[in-house]
């Protein structure tokens, strides 16, 4: 007999991407649930991903990640941001942006500890704080424009809230954070020792000439902020899992204790492919056109439809208000749909 086993996420279930994902194979209805792309990453990626392995970069990484490749995000950020890490001391190189909130969080998140979620939130912050001892609250976002109730957010920090996680561009809401969102964030952490996790995973996704507010940009923010991005959003390859962490040395220094024990370290070649690649600055200068003229022809497809919605404003996500055609919850309504 199989011993009992007492989970430590009791109300985890198969995560609803998975779910649509089965679903929509089953059916052979097109999949909308998941962010990943359906077209393939640049050819010249791929082929250096090849001579990469050739060359014989097969074995373990360097456990923060590829030298070169350090090298290159603190370089990119420097130029797009304002501010140069340290690629010896606060930038590690993860398993994707997944590993990098969840490493994030349990290095710093402990029992008793309270963390700050605005919802709707992707749905990895969670479960990694649950595990880590910790109680996740969840502040609603305002609607119609997603936008935080900073007086509610003043109400809901206690001497207990150790982490405030914010998203930008905003997964699912394709919203995005203005820079006196981070001046009203730092103003109200300023005498209090709470850490921010910024999810930047999507910062070249923007629309209609945006800008995206990265915490690299805001010093005292900076100061006491995770800022996590992903290679498989920017670079069209959700299926390598390679993302980063930038964060001062100290909070560098706590992160890489659980990464070193999680995975180590992250897939090599793909590493050495992606810093030469990175090179290649149009890529990611260009990716908000690429993928603004996707969203304008799904937007325009809806036209006339009884669907009304706001177009996104990043992302790869669309939000879309069904309430003129059913009163059902979103899920039971996906599901008649499919
Ligand atoms: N954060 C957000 C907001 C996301 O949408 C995703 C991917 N769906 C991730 C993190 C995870 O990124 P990765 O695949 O690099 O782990």
């Amino acid at each position: 007999m199989t011993p009992a086993l007492h989970s430590k996420l009791p109300r985890v279930g198969t995560t609803i991407f998975t779910v649509m994902s089965q679903l929509a194979d089953e059916h052979g209805a097109l999949n909308l649930s998941q962010g990943f792309p359906d077209f393939a990453a640049h050819p010249q990626l791929l082929e250096s991903v090849y001579r990469q392995m050739t060359l014989g970069h097969n074995q373990y990484a360097p456990m923060a990640g590829v030298a070169a490749l350090r090298e290159a995000i603190a370089e990119k950020n420097g130029a797009l941001y304002g501010y140069t890490a340290n690629p010896a001391t606060e930038i590690t190189v993860t398993p994707g942006a997944t590993a990098a909130l969840f490493a994030a969080i349990q290095a710093s998140v402990g029992p008793g500890d309270e963390v700050i979620v605005f919802d709707p939130a992707y749905d990895a912050y969670e479960p990694a704080v649950t595990l880590a001892g910790g109680r996740t609250l969840h502040l609603p976002l305002s609607l119609p424009d997603f936008t935080v109730d900073w007086q509610r957010l003043r109400e809901t920090i206690t001497p207990r809230t150790r982490m405030i996680v914010i998203n930008s561009p905003h997964n699912p809401s394709g919203t995005l954070w203005s820079r006196a969102d981070l001046e009203t964030l730092a103003a109200i952490v300023a005498d209090t020792e709470i850490l921010i996790l910024s999810d930047e995973v999507y910062e070249h996704i923007l629309f209609d000439g945006r800008r995206h507010h990265s915490v690299l940009s805001h010093e005292p923010l900076r100061e006491r902020s995770f800022m996590v991005s992903s290679f498989g959003k920017t670079y069209h390859v959700t299926g390598w899992k390679i993302g980063y962490c930038i964060a001062p040395p100290p909070l560098t220094q706590a992160l890489r204790k659980v990464h070193q024990y999680v995975t180590f370290s992250t897939s090599t070649p793909m590493q050495y492919a992606l810093a030469e690649f990175m090179a290649h600055r149009e890529h990611y200068l260009t990716l908000g056109d690429f993928y603004q003229a996707k969203r304008d022809l799904f937007c325009r497809l809806l036209e006339g439809s009884r669907f009304s919605f706001t177009p996104a404003r990043g992302t790869y996500f669309q939000l879309l208000d069904y309430s003129a055609i059913t009163q059902e919850d979103d899920r039971d309504y996906a599901l008649r749909l499919i």
